[in-house]
Order: structure tokens, then sequence, then C-alpha cells
């Protein structure tokens, strides 16, 4: 049982490593999310009075962008009604409004955020979050909740230099879980069946499938392993 217990626990943490690895390489290679994914759906949305909250949303492989503008528009209350309620991925914060902007401190807020991870996201970070007051701006963030890397060359789209390649370093929990499991499961059984193999094939050699020493009977006389009748015949 305990024996059981951390083999489970081994090829979690190989899993989880295994899902942070591929999400920090799809972030290095993505090129970049706004720019390149379509945005599939938009939704817009009516709150509170003479608050209007937009929100965007774009998917590829491996990569989640979204975006969220709050502002105080009383000629576009009325004009939209919300497309797509749960398109806004919860992970991303952005189906509320920031402190700033809902103390009035703001009258227009926008972020924007990605995920990466496969086959579903597993670490975010926000890109940007600007927000305005009577035009001027009061809050002016750049990336935040990941790690630059300085080495690599900066992201070029069209000409444009994107700034450095950041790795996101904030978990996405519920894609984290399933992430791991999933590479935890698949690595596992990949590894069992290359260890079965792997001693299958000794044995057929009449080698000791642990130690590979030459057998000449059913015990190795090198390790102890003990060879048994349907594994020889295998
Ligand atoms: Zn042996």
């Amino acid at each position: 049982m305990a024996r059981l217990v951390s083999g489970v626990t081994v090829w979690l943490v190989v899993g989880a490593t295994m899902s942070v690895v591929v999400a920090w390489s799809l972030a290095i290679t993505a090129r970049h999310a706004n720019l390149d994914a379509d945005r599939e759906t938009a939704r817009t949305v009516v709150t509170a009075a003479e608050v209007v909250y937009i929100g965007r949303v774009s998917k590829t492989v491996g990569m989640t962008w979204a975006s969220g503008s709050w502002e105080r528009k009383p000629a576009l209350v009325g004009r939209y009604r919300d497309l797509n309620q749960d398109l806004i991925p919860p992970w991303s914060g952005l189906a509320e409004p920031t402190e700033v902007f809902a103390n009035g401190l703001a009258d227009g807020s926008s972020r924007e955020v990605v995920a990466y991870g496969w086959p579903v996201p597993a670490l975010w970070m926000q890109i940007s979050r600007i927000e305005l007051k009577e035009s001027a701006v009061v809050t002016n963030e750049g990336a935040s909740g990941s790690v630059a890397l300085p080495w690599f060359p900066d992201k070029q789209v069209g000409g444009n230099n994107l700034g450095p390649r950041t790795l996101p370093i904030r978990p996405v929990w519920r894609g984290l879980v399933v992430d791991s499991c999933l590479y935890a499961i698949v690595l596992s059984v990949l590894a069992v069946g290359a260890q079965r193999a792997i001693r299958r094939h000794r044995v057929r050699r009449g080698l000791c499938p642990r130690c590979r020493y030459r057998l000449t009977s059913n015990m190795c006389t090198e390790c102890g392993y003990e060879t048994s009748c349907a594994q020889r015949m295998a």
C-alpha cells in the first residue's frame, strides 16, 4: 500500500513537472497571443448602471488569450447584450472589475492575460493592465505573474517588437491538475510497458530480467531474482 502511494506520488510529480515544461515551451514558442490568434468569440455585457464590460477570448492549441475592459460609458448602455456568459475564463479574474475601477479611481480599465498548457491551460500571466481617469493614465502595468527570459530574442511580429519572452508562473489550478494527471497516466503506462518489454526480452535471451546476468537456473546467482516458469515460457 505504501509502495502504491509513493509510486502514485512520484508519477504525479513527474506529471506536474511535465505540465509546467509543456506550458513554458508553448509560452516560449508562441509568437503572440493577441496578434496571432483568431478571436473566436466576443462577449459584450452591460452590467450595473453606466458600466460597460467587454470581454474577448481567443484560443489556439495550447494557448488561451483573453482581454477584458470596463468603462463608464452611459451612451453605450443598453446597446449590447451578453453574448456568452461562460466565455471569460474564471482563472483570469477579468469578469470582475479591478479595485481601482470599482472604487471610481478610474473610469476605464483594460487588462490582457494569457494562459499556456496542453491539453488545457495550466499557467497564466497578465500581459498588461491600463487604467485611465478622464484620459489620464492611472495605472500602466506590463507583464506580471511571469518571469522574463532576457537571453531569448524578443518576440517580433510583422516588424513590431513585442518585448521579451516571458514564462507564466500563476497556476490555473484546475488545468494544472488535469494536465498533471493526464501526463502521469500516459508516462507511467509507457514506462511500465517499456519495463515489461525489456524484461521479456532479457528472459528470452536467457538473462536475468533484473540485472542481465546469465541465468543457469530459476534463481539468479548474481542478484537473487527468482524467475517464474511463466516468465521463462513467455
Ligand atoms: Zn539478477
